[in-house]
């Protein structure tokens, strides 16, 4: 009986080893690989994490992607092998369920419009012209290098470095222009009252926070709330080019002239753009719609219809309903 159990110990040991293995590798999943109509892996956006960064940059370990396995087993989380189900990542829980039914939002801030239930979104499309290798380094990667940057003046005032958060894969991103003192405060973007507001404005939609990816064009508040400097622009804006090369949205919502401006390399403003379709320069396929900044709206809540109108183009645009 002593050896049987020595030699089934023996056996789970090499087991187990062989999976920290295969984890080494960066393989996270044993079994079928669920592909979207692109080929992108629902797998990928499961294990993915969202991205949170605070003042500390603690920096987060490289998730390699996963690797294809061919297998008609079904889809079993590496992890779950490795480790018992409470000790799961919080993520895994959190992340967004894309294809998961949705309440119908009453949507109270801009009006008593009731919006009926969302479909399903449609597959990303690849665009004629698209930028479609795959990105070449992880928003952690990103976030390592910027490290505790010093790269403009804005350093010596900040708290906290507010990077981005969201989901990595996300179709859907929102861009602002800059962290305000609760973001400064916390280190994460939008949670201020135009943060709150954000916020309902993408419940509207019927699509969670945890959803979208959020970022600024800034990572450190310009003291006082002032514009931020053309210096200080050039400086961080290339981190905003590699977080949208590593997310690859389908569509970037600019909140605001700032990020509207700043995306679309003009000097036309907000006025003239508002609500319409463009293309994102730096990477073909990629669509940019600008919209009001949320702090605008809370000021000017009369122009709350015109971004809500914005916001059904994008829930319409994600749904394939629209063709800009
Ligand atoms: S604003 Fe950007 S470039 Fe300037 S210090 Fe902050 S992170 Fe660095």
């Amino acid at each position: 009986m002593t050896d049987v159990r020595e030699e089934l110990g023996e056996l789970l040991a090499q087991a187990r080893e062989h999976l920290l293995y295969y984890r080494d590798l960066g393989l996270t999943h044993i079994g079928e690989e669920k592909k979207t109509a692109t080929g992108e892996s629902f797998a990928a956006t499961k294990e993915e994490s969202p991205v949170s960064e605070t003042a500390a940059p603690k920096p987060a370990p490289i998730m390699p992607p996963p690797l294809p396995v061919e297998s008609n087993a079904p889809e079993t989380p590496l992890s779950a092998l490795l480790m018992p189900p409470q000790s799961f990542p919080k993520q895994e829980i959190t992340m967004a369920k894309k294809n998961e039914p949705q309440a119908p939002a009453i949507i109270s801030l801009f009006g008593n419009a009731t919006e009926s239930q969302p479909e399903t979104s449609p597959a990303r499309e690849t665009l004629p012209g698209s930028e479609t290798l795959p990105a070449r380094e992880t928003l952690e990667d990103i976030r390592r290098d910027l490290g505790e940057c010093q790269r403009c003046k804005l350093w010596t005032t900040r708290t906290n470095i507010v990077f981005g958060e969201g989901n990595p894969k996300a179709e859907l991103m929102f861009v602002g222009e800059a962290p305000g003192a609760d973001e400064d405060a916390s280190g994460r973007p939008f949670v201020g009252r135009a943060g709150q507001l954000l916020t309902k404005m993408i419940e509207a939609i019927n699509l969670k926070r945890e959803d979208v990816y959020i970022a600024n064009s800034l990572k450190s508040r310009p003291p006082g709330n002032r514009n931020p400097e053309a210096d200080e622009t050039r400086a961080c804006i290339p981190f905003l080019y590699r977080q949208i090369a590593c997310i690859h949205p389908k569509l970037i919502v600019t909140l605001g002239n700032p990020a509207t401006q700043g995306l679309l390399e003009t000097k036309t403003g907000i006025s003239l753009l508002r609500g319409k379709f463009q293309n994102y320069p730096r990477i073909a396929g990629i669509k940019l719609l600008p919209t009001f900044h949320p702090a605008y709206l809370l000021r000017s809540p009369d122009k709350k219809r015109d971004a809500w109108e914005d916001m059904k183009k994008v829930r319409a645009f994600l749904r394939g309903e629209i063709e800009p």
